[in-house]
C-alpha cells in the first residue's frame, strides 16, 4: 500500500488514476497550484472550490482516499489581494495548506507565504512548502527564516522538493523531510543514497511525484520502494517513507 503525499493529480485524466489505484496507491494528496499566474484573485477561489467540491467525488469513484491542500503557491500570486478573506473561508475546508513556499524570494512572495503560515498555525493545519529549483540553497534558508518565525510546529511542516545542498539543514530544523522522484530533482537512486548517509530521514522522509502536468511519474513511490528494498534496507523503514510517514502526518 502506497501513499503518494506530493501530487497535482487533480489535472491527471481517469485511466492514470485507474492505473495508481490499481498499483496499490491507497491515499494520494493534491495541492493547489495551477501553470499560470492569476489575474484576479477569484481565479484561486475557482481552483479551490475545484479541490474542494469536485475532486473528492473521482476519487472516491476510484476507491482512492484524497487528501486537499489549498494555498497560494508563490507562482500563483495575482497582481491584486483584495478579497483575501473570501480565500481563507476556503482555506479552512482545506485538509492542509499547500502547496506555499517561496520561488524567488520577493517581498511579495514573503508576505503571502507568512500569510499562510500564519493562517496554518491558526487552523491547525500542517503546511507543505515549496522550494524553487533554482537558488535552491539561498531560498531554503529564506524558507527556514520564515517558518522558524511564525511560530509554527515543526513537526506539522514538510519541507518538499529536498536536494542534498540543503537536506542537512532541514534535518537540523525538525521538520519533515519532502523527497520528490522527478526528472530534474531526485531519481530513486538519489534518495537511497540520501537515506544512506541521512538515517534520520527514515522517520522523517516522505517519498512523492509531484505528478501533473510535468513530466513525472504517477508510480515513482513504488518505484523508489522497490530500489529502497533492493539496497538493503528493511521493509518497516522503506515503508515509512513511502507510506507511514504520511499517513501518521495527515489522518
Ligand atoms: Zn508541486
Amino acid at each position: 500500500m502506497f501513499v503518494d503525499p506530493h501530487t497535482h493529480h487533480f489535472v491527471s485524466n481517469y485511466s492514470t488514476l485507474e492505473l495508481i489505484r490499481d498499483e496499490g496507491f491507497k491515499r494520494v494528496f493534491i495541492l493547489a497550484y495551477i501553470p499560470v499566474k492569476p489575474l484576479h484573485l477569484s481565479t484561486l477561489v475557482d481552483l479551490f472550490r475545484w479541490l474542494v467540491e469536485v475532486e473528492p467525488l473521482r476519487f472516491k469513484d476510484l476507491g482512492i482516499e484524497l487528501r486537499v491542500g489549498l494555498g497560494i503557491h508563490p507562482r500563483n500570486i495575482p497582481p491584486n489581494l483584495e478579497g483575501f478573506k473570501d480565500l481563507e473561508d476556503w482555506l479552512v475546508r482545506a485538509d492542509f495548506i499547500g502547496e506555499v513556499g517561496l520561488e524567488l524570494g520577493s517581498d511579495d512572495e514573503v508576505k503571502v507565504f507568512s500569510e499562510m503560515l500564519r493562517l496554518a498555525k491558526e487552523f491547525d493545519k500542517v503546511v507543505i512548502i515549496h522550494t524553487p529549483r533554482r537558488n535552491k540553497e539561498l531560498i531554503t534558508k529564506k524558507v527556514i527564516k520564515y517558518v522558524v518565525l511564525s511560530g509554527i510546529s515543526l513537526d506539522r511542516v514538510v519541507i518538499d522538493h529536498i536536494s542534498r545542498e540543503v537536506v542537512k539543514e532541514v534535518i537540523d530544523l525538525g521538520t519533515y523531510v519532502g523527497l520528490t522522484v522527478q526528472p530534474g530533482k531526485l531519481s530513486s537512486d538519489d534518495v537511497v543514497n540520501l537515506v544512506r548517509d541521512y538515517p534520520e530521514l527514515i522517520d522523517r522522509g516522505l517519498v512523492n511525484s509531484d505528478c501533473g502536468r510535468d513530466p513525472s511519474d504517477p508510480l515513482a513511490v513504488k518505484k523508489t520502494y522497490t530500489v529502497l528494498l533492493n539496497s538493503g534496507l528493511g521493509l518497516s523503514d522503506a515503508r515509512k517513507l513511502v507510506s507511514d510517514n504520511a499517513l501518521k502526518l495527515i489522518k
